[in-house]
Formats: structure tokens, sequence, C-alpha cells
């Protein structure tokens, strides 16, 4: 997971593709010297050609290399006029090469629009694909011009100008590359944060031992539920249960196995209402289950199977009968307040107890 912030990766690949920028006018810088060693122009003397050619678009680069360093680094802090000028510091310093080198301006716009065009669906292999391809046309428009057109049209000969559109098309390659590369770092980013909230979410509805939602969960579902069932008349049941003398098996059998217990019953309730509601640890012994929009009977199957179950759950540090829980059930009655509705399962729950424990009272 990528933990730099949004406001590092901004910075990070504005420097980057700075550090590209020089590499692309060193590389210029060279092939100027080469062409000129390649190629004779007649019209020009060597030193007007040394100026126009080499010393002039070097030194336009060189400005913007500048300029766009200092508001990379120290300059604004606005990251909308950073954009701006990282952008216009890339349409100098490749703007100087084509104006001063192509004799054929139009080609020019093949490369620039279609690996620009690429970059927008963030796909490296695409760009690199459709570069090839840009190539390929070029060369081959090249040829045409050459065969149809002659010689004397080209300020550089065929060669000079395949030279210059490959290395071209190499470097808006490797733009779009940095740019993908970016995209790419900025959605991981966002994608780290969106996890992590994400994370932190479920940990604040969720109880870490038992793997239940928690009561502050239980708060609000059951607040939703009246809204849902005040509204669709459905019939939705809160069901709470207490595991029986339970203070007495963890001096009995320790704290650690209390535990057990706890997990065992809780693993049991997750199981057995997963198709009709959702079950909650709202403290330490004690746990509800929301049933929504369904039969008493149903309610009734499912609580009295985890009762029974449970009861019967073998647990490997005892050698008497098992641990029993007892169970309060109220059906929502229309109009009342969640507090009323809880109270009612509670005071069920409560008789239960009162009863005998090992049992479930409905509220009437
Ligand atoms: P009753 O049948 O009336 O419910 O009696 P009880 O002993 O179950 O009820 P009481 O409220 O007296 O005791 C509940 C005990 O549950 C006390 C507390 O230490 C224990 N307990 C609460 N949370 C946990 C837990 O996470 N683990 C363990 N092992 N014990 C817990
Ligand atoms: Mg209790
Ligand atoms: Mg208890």
């Amino acid at each position: 997971m990528n933990d730099l912030n949004k406001e590092d990766i901004e910075i990070k690949w504005k420097m980057l593709i700075w550090r590209m920028m020089v590499v692309i006018c060193s590389i210029t810088f060279v092939i100027s010297w080469i062409l000129f060693g390649s190629y004779r122009i007649e019209k020009l003397s060597s030193g007007l050609y040394i100026l126009k050619y080499i010393v002039l678009p070097a030194v336009v680069q060189a400005v913007a290399l500048v300029v766009g360093y200092y508001f990379i680094k120290s300059g604004t802090k606005d990251e909308k006029k950073q954009s701006y000028i990282v952008t216009a510091m890339m349409f100098v310093s490749f703007g100087i090469i084509a104006f001063i080198y192509y004799s054929i301006s139009p080609l020019i716009l093949i490369p620039c629009v279609t690996i620009v065009a690429t970059a927008l669906f963030a796909d490296q292999g695409l760009t690199i694909w459709s570069g090839v391809a840009v190539l390929v046309l070029m060369t081959i428009n090249i040829i045409r011009y050459r065969l149809s057109v002659g010689t004397d049209q080209f300020q550089l000969g065929w060669f000079g100008s395949l030279s210059v559109s490959i290395v071209f098309v190499v470097l808006m390659i490797a733009v779009v590359v940095v740019i993908n590369k970016h995209t790419k770092a900025l959605m991981n980013s966002i994608a780290g944060s969106y996890n992590r909230q994400v994370t932190l979410m479920s940990e604040l509805m969720i109880d870490p031992m038992t793997g239940l939602y928690n009561r502050r969960s239980f708060e609000e579902s059951l607040d939703k539920e009246i809204e849902n069932v005040e509204e669709t008349g459905a019939k939705s049941y809160v069901t709470i249960f207490d595991i029986d003398h339970f203070k007495e098996v963890n001096d009995t059998y320790g704290h650690s196995n209390g535990d057990i217990v706890i997990k065992a019953l809780c693993k049991m309730m997750k199981e057995k209402s997963k198709d009709m509601g959702l079950a909650f640890r709202y403290g330490g012994e004690e746990f509800v289950i929301l049933f929504h929009d369904t039969e008493l009977s149903k309610v009734m199957n499912v609580v009295e199977d985890i009762r029974t179950e449970f009861r019967c759950y073998y647990f490997h540090f005892m050698n008497k009968d098992g641990i029993t829980c007892s169970c309060g059930v109220a059906e929502y009655v229309m109009g009342e307040s969640s507090k009323a509705w809880f109270n009612r399962a509670d005071s069920a729950l409560y008789k239960a107890k009162e009863g005998g424990r090992n049992r479930t009272v409905i509220s009437e």
C-alpha cells in the first residue's frame, strides 16, 4: 500500500517529469550536434546554423527548466498553478524541438494526439503500441513525401527527420509512462485510504473477541429497523440471550475458559440467525438477535435451536452437565420507542431467569 499522501505524490511526479525533461533536452542537444555534422545547409553559414539550431533551442529549454524547477521546489504552493507551469515547461521544451527541426509541422500532431489520448486510459501497453504505430506511420509518410516531392522539401533530409521523429515519439512515450505511474500511485493512495477507512469503520462496529456486531451497532440497527417496520408494517423481533450463572463458570473454570463459552454461543447465534437477522454482543455475556420481517414461529425455532444446542455443547474443560442460557423475546409494537421495545425483551429475559433459567419467555 502506498502511504504517500496526495501532495507528496504531486511533488514527486512533477520532479520526475522535470528530471525527464532534463534528459530530453540533453539528448536533443547531442542530436543537434550530430545533425550539424551530418548535413550541410548551404544557405546558412556554420555560425548561423549553430546559433539557430543548437544554441537558441538549448537556451530556451534551459530557461524553461530553471523556471520549472523554481516553481516545483520553492515557488507557489498552489497545486493548480504548479501543474500549469510544469505543463508550460513541457510545451516549451517539446515545442522548441518541433519548431526548429520540423519541416512538415502537421506530422507533429500525430504523436501528440495519439499518445496523449491513450494516456487518458492510463494503459502503458496501449501507449507503447500506439507509439510504435505512430513511428511506422511517420516513416511511411516521410518516404512517401520523399518519393513524390523530392528531397529539397526536407531541411534535414529523410534520415534527419526520422531521427527527430524517433526521439520525439520515444520521449512522448516516456512522458505518458510517468503520467500513468503517477495516476496509479494516486489511485493506490486513494484506495489505501478508503480501505483504511473501511477497516476503521468495521472496527468501530464489531466486537473483536466474538466477531459479532457490538452494542453501538445494535443501537443503530434497532433505530433503522423501527423506521423500516413503521414504513412496511413487517414483523420484527428482539431476542436477548444471557448465559445462566456465568459468574460461576468463570469462578470454577477460569476466565479464559469463560471466553471459550462465550465464543461458542456467539458462533451458534451467528450461524443460525444469518438468514433471518443480525446477531450482536450487547454486553459481557448478553447477546441480541434482531430478527427482521419474519414470523414468531420461525424466531422461536431459531432461538430454541440455539438454546438446545448450547446446552448440549461439549466443553473439554467440564465433566458435568452443559452450560445453559435464557432468552427473552419481544415483537415490535407499532409506535413504541427502541428503548421500550428493548426493555420488553429484557423484562421477558428477567422472567425467564425468575422462572428457573434455561428457558425462553415471550413478551406479551
Ligand atoms: P445470571 O444467570 O443471573 O445471568 O447470572 P450470571 O452469573 O451469568 O450473571 P452476573 O451478571 O452475575 O455475571 C456475569 C459475569 O460475566 C460477570 C463477568 O465477570 C462475566 N463476564 C463478562 N464479560 C466477560 C468476558 O468477556 N469473558 C468472561 N470470561 N467473563 C465475562
Ligand atoms: Mg448478564
Ligand atoms: Mg448471565
